[in-house]
């Protein structure tokens, strides 16, 4: 770093407090006025352009702005604490940023930065569907695309191999056109797309055959998707220089696949937590014991306390979804326990119950009243019996 750097708020002219939208507008401004198709030659314009634009570049990602505040330029430079290694201003996601600050300003799409300078290709979206366990576990899949390719035959120009393009003579190269209308305010200065060229500085005379004078040639290709484990519903993963082929040696955008997750008939997922029920018997809910637990990893068997009321939460700890950054950082399992009250029962089974309640009310009594005599409490033992003699001559 031979020069010194202006201070980034500086260069656009905002304080350190500055929000997105008034670094946005600043940016907006600069870039108008020193845009290079604003001032063709112009190299001071150039260099201040330039100088706008990494500054924005680096205050309008809440990372980058944050090392930026904390070390300064340092943060950016070769071993620096950020650890980037350097400022890249080629290698930072211009086409985002362009795509942003320029889709008002220029008519937007690949025509924001005609000429001759090397463009990245602009990404592609494609989406891929997945079951509960591929997202939660991992998989690959593979898509089939048309992807284009740069012509071998005229690298990309549209020209009939042993041509070249010519430099449009209407917009000078420049790909846009300045119109000065009359209006009611006065004149009027619009900048359009130049119509002879559409915006890309270049006539070609002769077509190339290959291509048709696209440039371009396509092909189905296979491309293998790597889905990390943990993946969401509505995540996208990127695959790197997989998108549009780019313009005058610039790289190839990136493909974008968006994932969709099929639901679980069993499990609900919440971030990286696993949301189910499991049923248990009446006779467990009252005793205790253990219970069958289905989980992502098969079943599982858990001890519930005795006297587990109905909806009881329990949770499986480390049952849940990995972390898509940390496989071996996993979420939990939230399990609500449902007590099963049976509606199918043999005369055994009910002669138990009857039983069972019988003793149950007797409990309850002598809970009631601690106070009675020893012979008292004999007494609603003996008449459950009867009861329960009765009702099975009644039966
Ligand atoms: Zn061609
Ligand atoms: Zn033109």
């Amino acid at each position: 770093m031979a020069e010194t750097k202006r201070d980034y708020y500086e260069v656009l002219g905002v304080d350190k407090n500055a929000d997105e939208a008034a670094l946005k507008k600043a940016y907006r401004q600069l870039a108008k006025k020193y845009h290079p198709d604003m001032n063709p030659g112009d190299a001071e314009a150039e260099k201040k352009f330039k100088e706008a634009s990494e500054a924005y570049a680096v205050l309008s990602d809440p990372e980058k702005r944050r090392q930026y505040d904390q070390f300064g330029h340092s943060a950016f430079e070769q071993g620096g604490p950020g650890g980037f290694g350097g400022f890249d201003f080629n290698s930072m996601d211009m086409g985002d940023i362009f795509g942003d600050i320029f889709g008002d300003l220029f008519g937007g799409g690949a025509r924001r930065r005609s000429g001759n300078g090397p463009m990245r290709g602009a990404n592609l979206r494609a989406s891929v569907r997945l079951t509960f366990q591929e997202a939660v576990f991992g998989c690959e899949k593979q898509l089939e695309l048309t992807l284009k390719d740069e012509c071998a035959a005229c690298h990309g120009t549209g020209a009939k191999p042993g041509t070249s393009p010519e430099t449009c003579p209407k917009c000078g190269g420049r790909g846009q056109v300045v119109m000065t209308q009359q209006s009611l305010f006065g004149m009027v200065q619009n900048v359009t797309t130049c119509p002879d060229c559409g915006g890309s500085g270049k006539i070609v005379r002769e077509k190339c055959t290959a291509c048709g004078g696209s440039g371009y040639t396509s092909s189905r290709q296979k491309i293998k998707i790597p889905v990390p484990a943990g993946i969401d519903n509505g995540q996208s993963i990127r695959i790197a220089g997989k998108g549009e082929p780019g313009r005058n040696g610039g790289p190839r955008g990136d493909l974008l696949v968006e994932v969709m997750v099929q639901r679980h008939p069993t499990f609900q997922r919440q971030d990286m937590n696993i949301y189910s029920t499991a049923s248990i018997t009446f006779a467990q809910a009252a005793l205790g014991g253990k219970v069958k637990i289905s989980t992502i990893d098969g079943d599982v068997y858990y001890n519930v306390s005795p006297g587990t009321q109905t909806d009881t939460k329990i949770r499986l700890k480390g049952k849940g979804v990995p972390s898509v950054r940390n496989r071996s950082v996993r979420g939990d399992q939230y399990v609500t326990l449902v007590v099963q009250v049976p509606t199918k029962l043999s005369s055994e089974a009910k002669e138990a119950l009857r039983a069972f309640d019988a003793a149950t009310d007797r409990s309850l009594e002598q809970q009631d009243a601690p106070a009675k005599t020893e012979t008292e409490k004999e007494k609603p033992k003996k008449k459950g019996f009867m009861d329960k003699l009765k009702e099975t001559f009644e039966d």
